[in-house]
């Protein structure tokens, strides 16, 4: 039995922590724990985790405090867990250097997910083989290493899903993508989540108006999902 990355949760809630341990050792993760802030700090800095499970309420030390001293030091990817929604946004504004966010009460089916998908994009080297080469289809032309693409020879800005998702419809290289697989993917939702596949429809449609002309390069497939045409 080969054990997955070791991942440090702090959080003073008992009974998450069990609820949590229990759930991804079941999925071969190594679980460490911390009860408050300063304790965490300090396993994060022996323990050398490969993700970090914070909650932001915490006795003493708050988790938002917690990641700004990690960030000092570590680029450890932090799954940040959140009380309330509304205090998403302040949290987003302060730019701390989440890696992601899940508001509780969350499925542990959502947060193992989320951690599978955390890790799948921290891990993918960025010189990744043959996909670091740019590529050109048609007047597009991607270069999966700097992110950038050009139509016609024009740069056109994508947000970082933006990109994520043309570069999943190219390495399927023509096969359709359903949105689930999409968004599972992009985002690291299951079916049970708030974000819904009409997510990757507005992604899509704002991808569309990027590539402008090469924008028929996207193809729906009704009731489905997407595919590119390549030639
Ligand atoms: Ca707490």
């Amino acid at each position: 039995m080969t054990l997955k990355e070791k991942i440090l949760v702090v959080e003073d809630e008992k009974d998450l922590v069990r609820l949590i341990r229990y759930n991804l050792e079941k999925e071969k993760f190594r679980i460490i724990s911390a009860g408050d802030a300063e304790t965490g700090l300090v396993m994060a800095r022996k323990a050398k985790p490969d993700l970090i499970i914070l909650d932001i309420m915490l006795p003493k030390m708050d988790g938002l405090d917690f990641l700004r001293s990690l960030r000092k030091e570590s680029q450890v990817p932090v799954v940040l867990l959140t009380a309330k929604r509304s205090e998403l946004d302040r949290i987003l504004g302060l730019k701390l250097g989440a890696d992601d966010y899940i508001v509780k009460p969350f499925s542990v089916g959502e947060l193992h997910a989320r951690v599978e998908a955390l890790l799948r994009r921290v891990n993918q080297p960025a010189n990744a083989g043959g996909d670091a080469k740019p590529v050109a289809i048609g007047a597009l032309e991607v270069d999966f290493e700097r992110h950038e693409i050009r139509v016609k020879g024009k740069r056109a800005e994508l947000t970082p899903k933006e990109f994520e998702l043309l570069k999943l419809l190219i390495e399927a290289n023509g096969k359709v993508l359903s949105r689930d697989q999409l968004l599972e993917r992009i985002w690291g939702h299951g079916k049970d989540m708030e974000i819904d596949t009409r997510t990757v429809d507005q992604h899509i449609a704002r991808l569309r108006h990027k590539l402008k002309s090469e924008s028929v390069r996207i193809a729906t497939v009704t009731n489905f999902g997407y595919q590119i045409k390549m030639n």
